[in-house]
């Protein structure tokens, strides 16, 4: 993992808006939720990133081929052969997430400009 300052206009990787802070994210190597234990990405971990990378489709997509990478290697390495996901299980798991991403709007750290008349 980086250990780079984080860009501020660029969402947490993991946004904690919904679980007040919860830790729901991946256990490596098995990719199971650290807190309830579902598949990652958990539902909680789904709802957050929707909310976090609102209208920013690109991001969203960076950062789920980021974890499906990641997710495939762990679990290609660590479960026997046959016991994990095919690729396209493991792609919907990631990419399916997209389909549910609303595009509208803008993202939710955007805050239009000041009126350059009241400079
Ligand atoms: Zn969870």
């Amino acid at each position: 993992m980086s250990t780079r300052p984080r860009r501020p206009d660029l969402p947490e990787p993991w946004p904690t808006g919904i679980s007040g802070g919860a830790l729901h994210v991946p256990a490596r190597p098995m990719w199971r939720c650290k807190r309830c234990g579902e598949e990652s990405p958990c539902s909680t971990q789904r709802q957050e990133l929707l909310l976090g990378y609102q209208g920013m489709r690109a991001s969203l997509s960076i950062h789920l081929g980021m974890m499906f990478i990641d997710c495939m290697g762990d679990l290609y390495t660590c479960l026997p052969a046959g016991g994990a996901p095919t690729p396209g299980e493991l792609y919907e798991r990631w990419f399916g997430l997209l389909a549910e991403l609303k595009t509208d709007g803008p993202p939710p750290m955007w805050k239009p400009q000041a009126d350059p008349d009241e400079w």
